[in-house]
């Protein structure tokens, strides 16, 4: 039988998201809909209520939501009740690149070791934000360039102007740990459109729709305005609808041609998600009490750098030529760049995709290809890496099922 290893610096199951030490941070859809196996849905939900005793405030009028840390102890209980997956060796380093050579691929290390494997999948999840402007910024206590981790708040005075980038729900993360804080100084945050977030409803019942066949951009939007109508998006009917597009979204998407799938990203990424990514309760109404009091101010506009001074202020630079004086910077614009991928792609080990260069080509099968075309058999990728390819595989509950699919696959290729 083939060996397993995983190569990860970071505990299994405590990734980017839930590898959180802050209590604050929670996870952003309600328990039954955290699905770490895909045939027993509520397995998270059931386990929460038995084992999370310590946490009143999961509780909202539209379901619980609990703290991100507990997923991650909810899988590190998951992987110790299975001793094949307890007993997976684990190695704790971070792959900087990797090569074919004599039918094997070779994994170069961060202390310069290799690894060698017959089969490699790519399972990275979310690289960590970059600053989203160029030129330099030292990142320090006060400067939070990776804020999902969650330590930063407390290097942070209550009286301090802070500047928010980004208005996606890591935003509103750090207006709720700041506001539960009890933070006193002004936070402006910075967003191109300058929208939040909406707030999770009580939507149930949302059905599988089939989607027609379309090969277009525009087919595909239509549809998707269709189904949701006139309402308006806080609105609980307005979440089912959208809701039940998603069942099936993938494979739709995976249909579009990949020039169309590009146009849509383009244009319409960032109102995707918005809609796709909404707020749990607890950190929509922290951002919401704190832009009645006045504390918060949304500032329309890109930030284009960051300037320290000696007295340890900082000056944030806005497209428009304005400036905002801050005593911390919060960097909330999203994931950055996969060191990994970008390296596999650079060496020429994979092929970029035709309308995405920074991202990987990937077949419906999850085969990345060589640079010629053809589809590697022994180089795969799953989680937020394929989305682009394979469509709305960024929540646990997604990820978990593309992953059992592709399992279910290299067993078989296995076997034969
Ligand atoms: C801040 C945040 C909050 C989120 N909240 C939710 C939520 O509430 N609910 C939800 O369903 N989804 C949430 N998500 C989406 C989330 O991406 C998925 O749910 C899921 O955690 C991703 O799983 P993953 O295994 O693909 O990635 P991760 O859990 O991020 O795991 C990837 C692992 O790969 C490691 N890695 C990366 N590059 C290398 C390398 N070169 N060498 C070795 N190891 C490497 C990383 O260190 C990490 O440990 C959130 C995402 C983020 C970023």
């Amino acid at each position: 039988m083939e060996e397993i290893s995983i190569v990860s610096p970071q505990v299994l199951g405590a990734g980017q998201a839930f590898g959180c030490v802050n209590g604050d941070f929670r996870l952003n859809v309600r328990a039954d809909l955290m699905q770490l196996w895909p045939d027993e849905p509520d397995h998270f939900a059931i386990w929460a209520t038995r084992h999370i005793t310590d946490d009143p405030d999961a509780d909202t009028p539209v379901g619980p939501f609990h703290r991100r840390r507990d997923f991650a102890a909810y899988i590190a209980h998951e992987l110790a009740a299975r001793p094949a997956l307890s007993s997976v060796r684990h190695i704790r380093k971070t792959a900087m690149a990797l090569g074919e050579r004599d039918g094997a691929w070779h994994i170069t290390l961060d202390d310069d070791s290799r690894v060698s494997a017959a089969r490699v999948v790519l399972a990275t999840g979310n690289p960590p934000p970059d600053w989203p402007f160029r030129g330099p910024v030292a990142d320090s206590d006060r400067l939070v360039r990776v804020p999902w981790r969650g330590d930063w708040p407390d290097h942070i005075g209550r009286q301090a102007r802070v500047v928010i980038i980004g208005s996606g729900l890591t935003a509103l993360d750090a207006l709720h740990t700041l506001r539960l804080r009890g933070h006193e100084g002004d936070i402006r945050l910075v967003a191109p459109d300058g929208l939040l977030p909406p707030v999770q409803t009580d939507w149930h019942d949302a059905e599988p729709l089939a989607w027609p066949q379309t090969s277009s951009a525009a087919g595909f939007l239509r549809f998707m305005r269709d189904t949701v109508g006139d309402l308006p998006w806080e609105k609980t009917e307005w979440q089912r609808r959208f809701e039940s597009l998603r069942f099936n979204i993938s494979a739709a998407w995976q249909s579009l041609p990949a020039t169309e799938q590009t146009r849509l990203m383009r244009r319409l990424g960032w109102l995707w998600s918005l809609a796709r990514f909404r707020a749990g309760p607890q950190a929509h109404g922290s951002a919401m009490a704190m832009l009645d009091s006045g504390q918060l101010r949304l500032v329309t506009g890109l930030v284009t750098g960051i300037d320290s001074r000696d007295d340890d202020t900082h000056q944030v630079r806005l497209a428009s030529g304005a400036s905002l004086d801050a005593d911390a910077v919060v960097n909330c614009s999203g994931a950055g760049r996969d060191q990994l991928i970008t390296r596999l792609l650079d060496d020429g080990v994979a092929r970029r995709h035709d309308g995405l260069a920074a991202r990987p080509a990937l077949t419906p099968r999850l085969q990345l290809l060589r640079p010629d075309g053809n589809a590697y058999d022994t180089l795969f990728g799953v989680g937020p890496m394929t989305a682009h390819v394979a469509g709305d595989v960024l929540g646990s509950a997604s990820i978990a099922r593309q992953a059992r699919g592709l399992a279910a696959r290299l067993i078989t290729q296995q076997a034969g």
